[in-house]
């Protein structure tokens, strides 16, 4: 590492999402760093986004009702970009020993639940984020397996500073108990125009050949015995790293736009 691996440099940008557009700045390493080692600034850019767009639908009159120790999303299927799954890795191993074994014991157990569920294979096999008829009935059917995400504590998330991204997105307007059966179709989702955990997953199926660039956040111990590092797919220094995440954001497509 140079001498200079803890400076910094605060870079403002702006990126346009359908005919909307959203200013950002973010503080990032002046010196090496890759994509894995930049999430917390795209965990903090995304909150700003988020912030954003829920001040913007407030005025319209709708509200975010998700409260911290309400859990009911927390048992449904995470998809965890691999950079993330990368981050999550480095941050276990540097857990004392027993909390590890603790979360490995509890990975274990939620394996085995979906196992009896004879849901593994269909997680391997099927594309869950797919807009399809099947993919949605996977979802609905790991759901009911009532698995809670092994990092659910007490109805709250363990990890809430560093959560997936997929978990900061997901955000509803309607009454917290329709997310204990969302086969019944009365959860009000707040739709985000444009979705980070996305971006991500379609950088890590870029950087990974045959993968969809995501894992299923259940299988995250397994995972962790690759030894892989996907984040060093793409490094430079902070700038350089975060200009090519931005450059997939301007790239994606809107939510609810379609190729002409
Ligand atoms: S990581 Fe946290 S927010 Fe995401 S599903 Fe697990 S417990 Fe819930």
């Amino acid at each position: 590492m140079s001498e200079n691996s803890h400076e910094t440099v605060s870079v403002d940008f702006t990126v346009g999402i359908g005919d909307e557009s959203f200013q950002a700045k973010a503080v990032v390493p002046a010196g090496q760093c890759n994509l894995t080692q930049l999430l917390p600034v795209i965990q903090a850019i995304e909150d700003s986004f988020i912030a954003e767009v829920t001040a913007q639908i407030s005025e319209a009159g709708l509200h975010v009702s998700c409260k911290a120790g309400c859990g009911a999303c927390c048992r449904q299927m995470v998809p965890l970009s691999i950079f993330e799954a990368e981050a999550l890795t480095n941050w276990i191993r540097s857990l004392p020993e027993e909390r590890q074994q603790e979360l490995a014991q509890r990975f274990h157990q939620a394996l085995l639940k979906l196992a009896a569920g004879g849901l593994i294979e269909r997680m391997v096999t099927e594309d869950w984020l797919a807009e399809t008829e099947s993919a949605r009935k996977l979802v609905l059917d790991y759901f009911y397996q009532r698995v809670p995400c092994p990092f659910l504590e007490d109805e709250s998330c363990s990890i809430h500073s560093i959560r997936p991204l997929i978990c900061r997105e997901y955000l509803v307007s309607s009454s917290p108990e329709h997310c204990a059966d969302p086969a019944k179709l009365q959860v009000a989702p707040i739709r985000l125009p444009l979705n980070f955990s996305r971006i991500l997953n379609a950088v890590g199926a870029m950087v990974e050949d045959d993968s969809r660039g995501w894992i299923p956040l259940v299988f995250l111990f397994a995972w962790m015995k690759s030894g892989a590092h996907p984040g060093d797919a793409i490094s430079g220094t902070g700038p350089a790293v975060l200009y090519e995440f931005v450059k997939c954001m301007s790239e994606a497509k809107p939510r609810g736009t379609t190729d002409s």
